[in-house]
């Protein structure tokens, strides 16, 4: 409980905001401290939150949805800073697809608002709930990473409330430093209040999805680099109970923009109605769903499904492309809401995602490496995905010219140290093969791997930047101390 019972627990809230006491977890419920939670309503009430923490020392961490697997919006030493309250878009343009929002504003909110006019957002993650300030923090990329960018590659403009009380607007080139550091930099040197993003035109409400089943990991590598100039979206799921010559089998998903004229209904299918996920599923009420996996949570039940799942894409392969909405595909994993807490909701138990990041040319040689240490190690992942990426202008990005793994580990007290040790290995390889790592993923970085993952006069110059931006080092999270101790 550190941080509380403390006295500083009694320092006085700033006038007027919003004040909880809460424990705030990050999403895969693994890290979790108690802390004070401020909410303000709008920009001023901010300035006096950082006001009263200039005054007090009290270091602040920021917070969006919380849907940040790890520690990234975690404190176990001051006051939380969620600025999910500031949640208007100002301003909606339909005939250039340019949304105006404030920070809280929804990845689900802004679709909703843009797909009836034909937009859709150009890059959204795998779930609809995170607002677009942490998006931006941690500039977020979707299945079409390597096409179009990250999120700071569509946001035009923002406005950033630095811990000195300073507003920069900033753009390329207004602040072109601050708008390079502050996309990607986890929170670390001020509050994002308005964002203004682009969206892509669209003409149907609906995607034309192709399944491609693979036996293996060098198909599934191979195949979507051979789709990559024609596909919009390209993800695949992988087995990570395949073995031997089964390793790394799985399903890819390939999905492109329908034409003007290929949907004779846009109208219909742009509508939100359209895009609503189904209210069951298998005849279970979708709110009751996770209590169905729950049963499954385990290896021997994980296994099975993962099985079940591979000779389930053998089929859909042969089915030929399909038609899905933009919001099914895009959100799949929205559609058993709360799933994770089939990993048990509290007493040490949750998940971790593990996403690691390797350039093109060692891809296969690392990623086939992890599946079978994982599997060597009894820590296998009961959900890997494989996604390309491209490298982006942001200062501390996790892109590059390669391809993501992600994998989801069961974390229980019994198996917490010895999964935390695997990882670690796993790290190793990654690092020593130029990879890198996503904060908004991670809990399991040590203090020396951001000195591995990046350029050194890169980390200067944005510790300079902090210093500059926020030189009393007021906003801090557990996972700035954990991979970048005090840089302030
Ligand atoms: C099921 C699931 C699927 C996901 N799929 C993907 C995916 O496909 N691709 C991907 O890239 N990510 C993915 N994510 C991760 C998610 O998109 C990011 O963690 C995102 O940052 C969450 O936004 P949030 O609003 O919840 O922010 P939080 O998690 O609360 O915070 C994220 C970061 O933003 C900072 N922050 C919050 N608000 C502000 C602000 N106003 N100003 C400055 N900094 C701020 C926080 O300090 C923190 O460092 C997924 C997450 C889940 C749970």
């Amino acid at each position: 409980m550190a941080g509380v019972g403390t006295r500083r627990w009694f320092d006085a809230a700033p006038r007027g905001v919003e004040t909880s006491y809460e424990f705030v977890e990050g999403w895969g419920m693994a890290a979790g401290a108690p802390a004070r939670v401020l909410r303000p309503r709008s920009v001023e009430e901010l300035a006096r939150v950082f006001e009263a923490a200039r005054r007090s020392g009290r270091k602040l961490a920021l917070r969006g949805a919380g849907c940040s697997y790890g520690d990234a919006s975690v404190t176990s030493d001051g006051d939380v800073l969620e600025l999910g309250a500031l949640a208007r878009i100002r301003a909606w343009d339909p005939a250039s697809g340019v949304a105006d929002c404030e920070a809280g504003v929804t990845v689900e909110q802004l679709w909703k608002r843009s797909l009836p006019d034909g937009w859709w957002p150009r890059v959204v993650s795998g779930t609809m709930f995170p607002t677009l300030a942490g998006a931006a923090a941690m500039n977020i990329h979707g299945k079409n990473n390597y096409a179009v960018g990250t999120i700071g590659d569509a946001i035009r403009e923002f406005d950033l409330v630095t811990p000195r009380g300073e507003l920069l607007t900033c753009d390329r080139a207004r602040h072109g430093e601050v708008f390079h550091a502050a996309i990607g930099g986890f929170g670390m040197l001020g509050v994002f209040t308005r964002l203004v993003v682009e969206t892509k035109k669209v003409h149907s409400g609906e995607l034309e999805v192709t399944g491609i089943s693979v036996p293996g990991l060098a198909e599934a590598l191979g195949e979507i680099e051979a789709r990559r100039t024609s596909a919009d979206y390209l993800v695949a799921w992988l087995d990570g109970f395949a073995r031997g010559a089964d390793l790394g089998r799985g399903l890819i998903h390939a999905a492109r923009y329908l034409e003007p004229g290929e949907d004779r209904q846009p109208e219909q299918t742009l509508s939100v109605r359209h895009q609503e996920l189904p209210p069951s599923i298998l005849g279970v009420p979708k709110s009751e769903a996770w209590r169905a996996l729950r049963l499954l949570n385990h290896d021997a039940g994980m296994a099975a499904l993962n099985a079940l799942k591979h000779r389930l894409g053998v089929l859909e392969a042969r089915r030929g492309p399909y038609r899905q909405a933009h919001a099914a595909f895009a959100f799949l994993l929205d559609y058993v809401p709360n799933w994770k807490w089939a990993y048990g909701r509290r007493g040490g138990r949750g998940l971790i995602q593990y996403q690691a990041f390797v350039p093109h040319a060692r891809a296969h040689e690392v990623f086939r490496e992890i599946l079978r240490a994982s599997q060597a190690a009894g820590h296998v992942p009961y959900l890997c995905v494989l996604k390309r990426h491209r490298p982006d202008p942001f200062w501390l990005t996790h892109a590059c010219d390669g391809w993501s793994l992600a994998l989801d580990f069961k974390v229980t007290p019994a198996t917490r140290a010895s999964l935390w040790r695997h990882a670690r290995e796993l790290t190793e390889l990654v690092l020593a093969a130029q990879g890198r790592f996503y904060f908004a993923k991670d809990l399991v970085l040590g203090p020396d791997d951001a000195r591995r993952m990046f350029p050194a006069e890169r980390l200067a110059e944005f510790q300079a930047l902090k210093r500059r931006l926020d030189p009393d080092g007021l906003l801090a999270t557990d996972l700035s101390r954990r991979v970048f101790g005090d840089f302030a």
